[in-house]
């Protein structure tokens, strides 16, 4: 059984909890459950560990490194853990690992900031950025160990120790991760502890973290706000997202079918910036639908150790349900469903790569957060008209807009109510580049330099001269 990490040690559970393969439906694994005298434990560890990680920016380097070097000699047993728990084709887990390497590599060369804001007669005055301490990362079930390494990276260098929760839908390939840098990094530097929700909610709640570090739905990350709030600790939440794409009057449909057909259903959906509702103009709504319902019609979905497999099950029973009542909603509220509309007849969490067409906004699935393989494309007669049904929405992760014109398509990307704006393309994240939700879809950036200093205090220091 895969072990939690704390203070650099292997440790079991006070019990363990089944983990599913939802390829199957079935249980496969049992993951430790981590009692509150076990958290307690991690939270004293992380915080001894604190002085010392801190006081060496080099070492930190080094070691950060070696570990991405580590978990680059783990992926194989990386990847086959997250399709085993997460269900994504096996091809996919490894793009996960070698992301997270390469994020973790590019996370190592980054500079943090050391900026001289007054060098005169009077003062030198500047501008510090400083660990907080100890960090909580809680993150999702989509992509476990991709968003694990968004987290412990800029958590790390910056000089912090850290926590980290998996979602108890998949704990194993974080536990795992925890296990193959334990010998790497110092004892109590990363800590991996896993268990159900109230977990995370012990976590958040726990006077020892300063600044928690979330990536999960809506609802709960309102509760972590709600936590963090208490004892003011300082809080970044990615959160959910309801991305539109607009397709202008020339969008090609030849050259960018697939790339928009693939924006909306990577990870079957489950992709917090993925495309979950596209505007297209009436005169090419119906070659659109067309070219899109090609595309899931033909793509291959099965488990994903299988080969040729290039979309998996929904990852978890409360997913597969929530997308089988959206589809079933917005067909009974008069959309059809030009390919898909239903589970697949196998075992498991499989749903069919659904396209819909005569439905609206104010539908469910238009409005809310489907997360998963079911696609809404919406007509419109006037841009205007698509830009404010775009921004009509609490979400305001992503957005998209699809044009031969550059400049077009520019103008209308920057009137999108939303972190990032993509011209032709979808969400494809970049270590360098903030990324981060407006309204409801978050608080704060992860990535880059603006989401590295997401992991440190300011502080000024202001020396004063004669
Ligand atoms: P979730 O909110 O159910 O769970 C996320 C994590 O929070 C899990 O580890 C869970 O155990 C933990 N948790 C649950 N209750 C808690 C509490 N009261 N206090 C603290 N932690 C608690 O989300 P999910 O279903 O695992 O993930 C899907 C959601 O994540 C989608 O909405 C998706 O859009 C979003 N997401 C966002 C991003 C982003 O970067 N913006 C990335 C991936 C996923």
């Amino acid at each position: 059984m895969e072990t939690m990490t704390i203070g650099g040690r292997a440790v079991e559970g006070a019990g363990t909890f089944g983990v599913e393969n939802p390829a199957t439906g079935r249980v496969f694994a049992q993951a430790p459950e981590c009692s509150p005298e076990q958290l307690d434990e991690a939270l004293r560890a992380a915080s001894d560990a604190f002085p010392a990680w801190r006081s060496d920016e080099g070492a930190r380097r080094d070691l950060l490194r070696a570990a991405a070097k580590r978990v680059e000699d783990a992926a194989d047993e990386l990847a086959a853990l997250i399709t085993a728990e997460q269900g994504k084709p096996l091809a996919d887990a490894r793009l996960e690992v070698q992301g997270t390497v390469a994020g973790l590599r590019f996370v190592a060369d980054l500079e943090v900031p050391r900026e001289v804001l007054a060098d005169d007669d009077q003062a030198r005055v500047e501008l510090l950025h400083q660990p907080f301490g100890v960090v909580a990362a809680i993150t999702p079930w989509n992509f476990p160990v991709a968003i694990a390494g968004l987290k412990l990276g800029p958590a790390l260098l910056t000089g912090n120790t850290v926590v980290l929760k998996p979602s108890p839908f998949t704990p194993l390939s974080t536990l795992h991760l925890g296990g193959v840098l334990r010998d790497v990094l110092p004892p109590g530097v990363l800590n991996v502890v896993s268990g159900s929700d109230p977990l995370g909610a012990r976590l958040t709640a726990h006077p020892v973290p300063r600044k928690i570090s979330f990536t999960g739905s809506v609802a709960t990350g309102r509760k972590v706000a709600a936590a963090a709030a208490d004892d003011l600790k300082r809080v970044t939440l990615e959160l959910g997202g309801n991305d539109a794409a607009i397709l202008l009057d020339d969008f090609d449909v030849d050259a960018l079918a697939d790339r928009l057909f693939w924006g909306a259903f990577l990870n079957s959906g489950q992709v917090c910036a993925a495309i979950k509702r596209v505007y297209v103009p009436r005169r090419l709504h119906d070659v659109v639908v067309d070219a899109l319902a090609d595309r899931a019609r033909s793509v291959v979905v099965g488990d994903g150790t299988a080969e040729g497999t290039r979309l998996g099950p929904l990852t978890t029973r409360p997913q597969f349900e929530r997308v089988s009542e959206l589809v079933a909603d917005a067909l009974a509220r008069g959309a059809t469903a030009v390919t898909g509309g239903g589970p697949l007849d196998r075992e498991g969490y499989f749903f069919q790569p659904t396209i819909l067409r005569d439905i609206d906004d104010g539908v469910r699935l238009v409005d809310e957060e489907q997360f998963g393989p079911a696609l809404p494309v919406l007509a419109y007669d006037d841009v205007e008209d698509a830009i404010r049904r775009a921004n009509a929405t609490h979400y305001g992760l992503d957005g998209s807009v699809w044009s031969a014109d550059p400049e077009r398509a520019a103008a209308v990307a920057e009137r999108l109510e939303c972190g990032t704006a993509w011209l032709n393309t979808h969400a494809l994240p970049h270590p360098a580049v903030p990324f981060g939700g407006w309204k409801h879809s978050g608080l704060g950036v992860e990535s880059g330099v603006p989401g590295l200093l997401a992991f440190t205090e300011s502080k000024v220091l202001y020396r004063v001269k004669g």
